[in-house]
Parts: structure tokens; sequence; C-alpha cells
């Protein structure tokens, strides 16, 4: 199978709103009037962001899902993407679950494929993805990192760390029964993007950022670009993880060998969760809540923006938990 083959088989659809999709130099898509677009590329590469026997399926989904989630962290609509494939063979058994999984999500989002570029290497994927953002009065309803304002809210949507039980499993660090293995694993290879949260956020948060590299270090990001600083409930983020959930409570957990610091590390520094970590006014708890309604997502809040720099973290009881959490980073 030759490169175009490759390609009409397995990528290439009819282009529905792209003014010209897949077959010609370029790719066109006109913005809508009044609306910017939002941009941006990740790449996943082999032994660095997942493991060869990971199911094709899943590296497909995942592939665009960590895509979906920056726009979603930024209150885009999803439109459209590219794909630049490096693939060591035009192995047809990966190919056809790899596309299937990726297309899905895709079609869920109303994501179109325009374009991309194939060839032969060690296994390495690169998706661009394009989304719409309105402006209204002139302004941008784009959320960045840069808004947060002190006395503001800090929530997180979804849970926290169990992508990062399930690596430290692969690892094996840990072992725990089946069914929270399963479940875990489907947070790190099948994350969910918060694509209608995102949007829900408009006008109501002052800055967001999805969680990746873990949710201290991400919030460092909104933090140094907003000139603030921030208190975050360390139990409340540990209360996150689904999986420990099943636990609490039982003798199982105590058998598990895995203790609150490590469950605590876990949630915040984890990565992979690919959740919304974003700020809100006071006032705008109703709307907070009800962008959490109409996006069927769970938001807990989890601490609060200050003035005076660096984070602190306390425990439900109000104290200062010691913090010596780092996130990770690809040159450390
Ligand atoms: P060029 O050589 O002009 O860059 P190519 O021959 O590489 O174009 O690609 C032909 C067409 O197929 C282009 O429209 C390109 O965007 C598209 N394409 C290539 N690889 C992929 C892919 N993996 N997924 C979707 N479209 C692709
Ligand atoms: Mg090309």
């Amino acid at each position: 199978m030759g490169e175009f083959d490759l390609i009409e088989r397995f990528f290439k659809r009819p282009a529905r709103q792209a003014t010209v999709g897949i077959g010609d130099d370029c790719a066109i898509l006109q913005p809508r009037p009044g609306t910017q677009l939002a941009i941006s590329s990740d790449m996943l590469v082999e032994g660095r962001h997942f493991l060869s026997t990971v199911n094709p399926r899943h590296l497909g989904h995942k592939a665009l899902a960590v895509n979906l989630s920056d726009l979603a962290a930024c209150g885009a609509k999803p439109l459209a993407f590219t794909l630049a494939l490096a693939l060591p063979r035009a192995d047809e058994a990966w190919l056809g679950p790899f596309s299937e999984g990726l297309l899905a999500l895709a079609d869920e989002h109303g994501c179109e494929l325009i374009g991309g570029d194939t060839t032969q290497g060690p296994l390495n994927i690169c998706i661009t993805v394009f989304g719409e953002v309105p402006v209204v009065n002139g302004r941008s309803q784009a959320l960045l990192r840069s808004g947060a304002q002190a006395g503001d809210d800090l929530y997180v949507s979804g849970t926290l760390g169990d992508a990062r039980l399930a690596l430290e499993v692969f690892r094996g660090t840990v072992s725990v029964p089946a069914p929270v293995f399963d479940a875990a694993r489907l947070r790190l290879e099948a994350p969910t993007p918060r694509v209608a949260l995102g949007q829900a956020l408009r006008g109501v948060a002052t800055s967001a950022i999805d969680v990746s590299d873990g949710l201290l270090g991400d919030l460092g990001h909104v933090l140094k670009q907003s000139g603030v600083g921030a208190t975050v409930d360390a139990d409340i983020a540990t209360e996150l993880i689904a999986a420990r959930a099943v636990f609490t409570g039982s003798e199982a957990i105590k058998s598990l060998e895995i203790d609150q610091s490590q469950w605590r590390r876990w949630a915040l520094t984890g990565g992979d969760d690919y959740e919304l970590l974003f700020t809100a006014p006071t006032a705008a708890r109703d709307a907070v809540a009800s962008a959490a309604r109409t996006s069927q997502t769970l938001i807990t809040r989890i601490g609060q923006i200050d003035a005076a720099p660096g984070v602190r973290l306390i425990d439900r009881n109000g104290q200062t938990v010691d913090n010596c959490f780092l996130s990770f980073d690809h040159f450390l």
C-alpha cells in the first residue's frame, strides 16, 4: 500500500465544513464572521508519550483528545485538524483501529480532518487543531492563562491522578485489582477532553489551562502569567482520584501499600489528566455551577487565588502542608 492509497483508505472522507479538505496543496478554512481561530499542535512520540503496547484505537483517540483539550482550555469550539504521521510501515491491522479511534472522537466533536503529511519513520503522531472563538463587542472570548485575579476561586474538572496510577502499575511500582486498573488505564489511554465545559466557561472563567503535566505544574503557568499566587486544598484534590475512592474505608486500601502522601503526590503532580483548571470570581459561583450542569461535567473548587506569589498547600483543617512537589518537565 502506497502513501496515497493509505491516506485515501484510512483518512480521507468527503469535506463538510472545510472549503477545501484533503487532496490539494492546502486545506482552506473559512472562519465565520465575528470569530477568531484558536490553533494548537501536540506531538505524541512512542516511548515518550505512549507505550508500544497501547491499543491503536486508544492511541488514535488520545492523539486528538490532547489537542481538543487545548481548544477546550481556550474555550474554543473545534472545527478541523491536520495529521502529520510517521509510521515504521503501512500496517493495515494498526491503521484500521488507529483511524477509527481518531475519527470517532473527531465526529463526536464535529472536528474535521482536512489534511496532513505521511512519511515512513519511527512512530510519531503530530496533530494541529483549529477551533473557533467568538469576538463580542470587539473583545475575544478566548480563555487565557493570564486572567486570574486575587480573590478568584480555583476549580478543577473531573478527576485527577488516575492516569498516573495506571502508569505506576505499568511501571510495576504498585499493583491494584483488575477493575481499578482497567478504569485508571482508560483515563491514561483514552482521556476525555472537556470541550463543552471550556465553551460554557466563556465569559465566566477569568483564566483556564488544561492539566497535562500535573496540577501544580500547570497551575504554576497560570500564576506566572497572571502575576498572582494560590492556596490549594491538597486533601480535596487527593479525593479527586477516582481509584482511591473505591478503596476508601475498605480493608483493601491498607493492603495496597499506597500511603496518603503517595496518593497526594499523584493527584497534585500526576499528569495526563486532561482536565480543565480554571479561575472565576466568587460572584460567579452560580454561573460556574450552571456551566458544570450544561456541560454535564463534575467541577470541584480546590482553592483560591492570592495576591502573594507562590503556591501554598493546606489540608482539610486549613493547616499548611509542605509543598515539595515538582511537575513533569521533558528536559529535567
Ligand atoms: P504535499 O506533497 O503537497 O505536501 P502530500 O502529497 O503530502 O501533499 O499529501 C497529499 C494530500 O493528502 C494533502 O492534501 C495532504 O494534506 C493530505 N494528507 C497527507 N497525509 C495525510 C494524513 N495523514 N491525514 C490526512 N491527510 C493527509
Ligand atoms: Mg507532503
